[in-house]
């Protein structure tokens, strides 16, 4: 199965990619990580990207297009994949059709997560990552069981830099910008699924589960 996860930051895509790996078994490739990775280990790829990324901006298309082009080469992609926060402008979907048809391969289902913009604030002003493992909590959502430390590894929680208040404001205006239009681009490959990113995490994951046993006609 090959997925793409669509939807504003915020909207649960990330914790939403890591139970489709656990129930299919097939990889999740978040340009974000891999882009925070890169800035964290001081690579040319995370020089790049770093200025972009704290300001709350898309990094540069043809950047993110070369990490996808490599990482979808590889064989753990075999049995599918779950591409969470890729592609997020028309030149990246663009560019991901092309690079899927050169390697025998194509989408089948791109899910949209929905989520008010206001509410989109309040989740990622509360948002704590694990600096070790990437595992996330929610400061009144879902508390991590030892304030400050990971449930899974006991790492140290922190709030990313680009979650802070004025940043995410940006990074909703880069979305609404430059990402919303992917939701007609795909509605019209009849590719599109919307589902509520409201509820609990469970409750989110079984609509998933519901649009995917089903392809969209
Ligand atoms: P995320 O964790 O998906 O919210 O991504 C964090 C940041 O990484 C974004 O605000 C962008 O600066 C950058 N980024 C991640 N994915 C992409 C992408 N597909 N295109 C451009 N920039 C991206």
């Amino acid at each position: 199965m090959n997925l793409i996860l669509l939807g504003p930051p915020g909207a649960g895509k990330g914790t939403q990619a890591q139970m489709m790996v656990e129930r299919y078994h097939i990889p999740q490739i978040s340009t974000g990580d891999i882009l925070r990775t890169a800035v964290k280990e001081g690579t040319a790829l995370g020089k790049q990207a770093k200025a972009f990324m704290e300001k709350g901006q898309l990094v540069p298309d043809e950047v993110v297009i070369g990490i996808i082009d490599e990482r979808l080469r590889a064989p753990d992609c075999n049995a599918g994949f779950i591409l969470d926060g890729f592609p997020r402008t028309t030149p990246q979907a663009e560019a991901l059709q092309a690079i899927l048809t050169k390697i025998g391969k194509s989408v089948d289902h791109v899910v949209n997560i929905e989520v008010d913009p206001e509410e989109l604030v309040r989740r990622l002003t509360g948002r704590r990552t694990c600096k070790n493992c990437g595992g996330m909590f929610h400061t009144p959502f879902h508390p991590p069981r030892k304030e400050g430390a990971c449930d899974r590894c006991g790492g140290t929680l922190y709030q990313r830099e680009d979650d802070k208040e004025e940043t995410i404001r940006t990074r909703l205006k880069e979305y609404e910008r430059q990402t919303f239009p992917l939701i007609q681009y795909y509605q019209r490959k009849k590719l599109l699924r919307s589902i509520q990113g409201v509820g609990g995490q469970n409750q989110i994951f079984e609509q998933m589960i519901r649009v995917l046993d089903v392809r969209p006609v």
